[in-house]
């Protein structure tokens, strides 16, 4: 079974990014369990670096995902320092597998962020440590900016932090073969039965 390992960023004493009323930590926790729980009716293993408001440094959460031999790395984070908008980054010496893998689900969430109105930044590389220190396909998104108001407006709604999740987890379903369900328009088919 695919593993796949969710990485919600920054967390504990480290707020990440915060304006608005909003911190990082806690929209990068959030995504990442509706990411989970979208993914519930799919044949693949996912699990989170945290569940909770800890701290973690870089190298452990890389740790955990290689401990574990996840078949795949998503880090979650949240933009700042003005601009507007969703981009995604894979390590500047990534494989040919996890380029592959990123554009599939670089494409499904580029789609719905377009369709709400937000450009997409476009699919980058960088020496990041997370994506450095894995030993497997790992991505990193950037999910908007939490100090433009129009995009925290947006990020403080549970609703669209659902959509969020929704499109990421159709972009894992896809890129790992597997057949997508359809869903409803609320995105909560993976709640369903629960
Ligand atoms: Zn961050």
């Amino acid at each position: 079974m695919t593993i796949i390992m969710l990485d919600p960023g920054h967390g504990g004493f480290d707020p990440g990014a915060v304006r608005y009323g909003l911190q990082e930590k806690d929209l990068t926790l959030d995504i990442a369990g509706k990411t989970r729980a979208a993914l519930r009716p799919y044949p693949v293993d996912v699990f989170l670096t945290r569940d909770a408001d800890i701290d973690l440094e870089l190298a452990q959460r890389a740790d955990l995902a290689n401990k574990l031999g996840a078949d795949y790395f998503l880090s979650l984070h949240i933009n700042a320092g003005g601009g507007t908008g969703f981009e995604s980054y894979v390590h500047i010496n990534a494989s040919a597998r996890s380029l592959e893998l990123r554009d599939v689900i670089h494409k499904q969430v580029s789609n719905f962020y377009s369709s709400s109105g937000f450009r997409d930044r476009g699919k980058k590389s960088a020496d990041f440590a997370v994506l450095r220190l894995t030993q497997m396909p790992a991505l990193l998104l950037e999910n908007l900016f939490i100090d433009l108001a129009s995009d925290a407006a947006k990020l403080a709604d549970p609703v669209f932090r659902q959509q969020i999740a929704g499109a990421i987890a159709t972009g894992l379903v896809i890129a790992f073969g597997l057949t997508l369900i359809p869903v409803p328009a609320d995105g909560q088919a993976g709640e369903i039965g629960n």
